[in-house]
């Protein structure tokens, strides 16, 4: 028997319980029987003791001093023992039947989604993201990066030119539905998928974007969540993971480290950590329901970002484009749709403050709707509402400073630091990418000085950059290594033959006095693979055995304290 009589007893009469009633804490616990989460609300006495309940329970919603949460089995054993008096809410992913959710007759999507006033199967969503990957090639890539604790994919469109290439470009990413009940963007980033790839080519403003940015957009990070109740339904979506878990509390934090909820990293958190690895992300957002405001960091600490001048602008166009397009009333909460995370209420463990500060993206959290399953028929709308804040916030991607960051003797892209003095704070600094070595520094209007830095390499600081609004300066930054001293590149190129070089190279001393000479040859990525000191009286042939070299591009570079000379050489035996 899986239950001792008693709690049978319990279990029935709690079918007999009617949510929004005050509730006995003691009996929660049996509601755990049936669903892996709790949905309920309570009121504190001060604020302030938030910063302690949020590493405790799944706060959701704080309405002056009105807490909305979720919790787990174990979560709420933690929370009752506090002994605050709790109302259990209905559960906002079984708020709609079957019927009124999904497309009569069941769908399919083989010829893409000709509406969108319902919501698909699961099959349905992955046969969509293939349809789009497979009908527009040349623009359009699908990844999958990783899979679900019960085994469902985790799918990323990546839309852009030359999309099978990684460019020289901003890149960009949207995500939705960590919380597998907050649906609103989930269906807002399929019809953004759909808008960018139509329109390729024939609107001047998805095209520029699209050619100018890798745009990855994740519509389901949760689909566990959203197909809790089974992959024919969003009826019964769980704001939590199969394993119960809170992804968006289970990241590292910047303050309260690397497993601030106490759970290990979800297969779901892995894979997105090491999405996030692979790239370099300039901007992202992460789509949530239950409110309707946007929320920039930090969540973690009271204290702001260098950057809140620009996350408030980019904040209040996101906000102010809304209320002209939605209905009066919609997005309006806190500042008129825009706050500060800690401002309205703490977590630790959120991907948007794991974002900021160890991958020194922009992330934003974006509450789209207060309805947490929007009813299919309202889905256009609110699309009418948002899709112009989409096209806004992707396209702040293109300002800023941005540029691309090569070693000054070779050419070759590096990673390197972009570093604001007397202005970046908690990880605000960037870094650039590889392969392009491309770094986007977003910033609020004004005239910043810029230094950029790599070990190996001398600093360098461009002063005074002067920044507006919806305009980006583009600023390429070339760094000297250390190796080859003070002395500038001298431009002209050393004579070398033969070409190409099979077993040796003769290297013809570009001055003519008798002099110490460090004589480098890097492969193709910029990497020393030979290094010595030769000498020159007049002007003589260095021979320089390559027979031992793979067949390839190398260059090889003399320099003395005067200068540095260098040359690309191709060799093939
Ligand atoms: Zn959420």
């Amino acid at each position: 028997m899986k239950y001792p009589f008693s709690l049978l007893i319990l279990l029935f009469t709690m079918n007999l319980v009617m949510y929004g009633q005050a509730y006995d804490i003691k009996k929660a616990d049996s509601i755990f029987s049936a669903k892996k989460e709790l949905y309920f609300k309570f009121h504190v006495f001060d604020k302030s003791e938030i910063a302690t309940l949020t590493r405790i329970i799944s706060i959701d919603n704080v309405k002056g001093n009105d807490v909305y949460a979720y919790a787990n089995s174990s979560e709420f054993e933690k929370f009752s023992k506090l002994g605050y008096q709790i109302e259990i809410l209905a559960p906002p992913g079984s708020m709609l039947s079957d019927a009124e959710l999904m497309k009569p007759g069941g769908s399919s999507a083989s010829s893409g989604p000709a509406s969108w006033n319902f919501y698909p199967a699961y099959q349905e969503y992955v046969d969509t993201m293939v349809y789009f990957a497979h009908t527009y090639p040349d623009i359009c890539k699908l990844d999958t990066i990783g899979t679900t604790t019960n085994g469902r994919l985790l799918l990323v469109a990546k839309i852009s030119k030359d999309v099978n290439t990684d460019g020289a470009k901003p890149q960009f990413l949207y995500t939705s539905s960590i919380h597998g009940n907050e649906t609103t963007g989930y269906i807002g980033m399929l019809h953004l998928i759909e808008y960018l790839l139509t329109r390729y080519g024939s609107d001047s403003r998805v095209t520029r974007l699209v050619d100018s940015i890798e745009i990855f957009i994740n519509p389901l990070a949760n689909p566990d969540g959203t197909y809790a109740g089974g992959n024919n339904t969003v009826n019964g979506a769980t704001r939590y993971n199969a394993n119960g878990v809170d992804m968006n509390r289970n990241y590292p934090d910047p303050a309260a480290g690397q497993h601030p909820d106490g759970n290990p990293w979800q297969p779901e958190t892995i894979a997105f950590m090491n999405f996030a690895n692979a790239n370099n992300f300039t901007m992202s957002a992460n789509f949530h329901c239950g409110e309707e405001v946007f929320n920039y960091p930090w969540d973690t600490w009271s204290r702001l970002t260098a950057d809140n001048a620009w996350w408030v602008f980019v904040g209040r166009e996101f906000a102010d484009t809304i209320h002209k397009y939605g209905p009066a009333g919609y997005f309006t909460f806190l500042q008129n749709g825009i706050t500060d995370g800690y401002d309205w209420y703490t977590i630790t463990g959120g991907r948007q403050d794991y974002m900021n500060y160890f991958h020194h993206c922009r992330e934003v959290t974006i509450e789209l709707s207060s309805t947490y399953i929007m009813p299919p028929s309202q889905l256009v709308n609110y699309w009418n509402y948002d899709y112009r804040s989409y096209l806004n916030y992707i396209e702040q991607a293109l300002y800023g400073i941005h540029g691309i960051i090569t070693d000054t003797v070779t050419g070759v892209p590096l990673r390197a630091k972009v570093y604001i003095s007397n202005h970046d704070i908690d990880s605000s600094f960037v870094y650039s990418g590889m392969p392009g070595g491309y770094y986007d520094r977003l910033i609020n209007q004004g005239s910043w000085d810029l230094t950029f830095s790599r070990s190996g390499y001398f600093s360098k600081t461009i002063k005074n950059n002067v920044v507006s609004h919806y305009h980006g300066v583009h600023l390429d930054v070339q760094l000297k290594p250390l190796t080859y001293g003070t002395g500038e590149l001298i431009q002209g190129e050393l004579t070398i033959y033969p070409v190409p070089a099979g077993k040796e190279i003769h290297i013809v001393f570009p001055e003519t006095d008798s002099k110490k000479w460090r004589l480098d040859v890097l492969n193709s990525m910029g990497i020393s693979i030979y290094s010595s000191e030769v000498s020159n009286s007049g002007k003589v042939v260095n021979n320089l055995d390559v027979s031992s070299f793979a067949d390839g591009l190398y260059f090889v570079v003399l320099s003395n304290e005067n200068g540095v000379y260098r040359k690309k050489i191709l060799v093939r035996h």
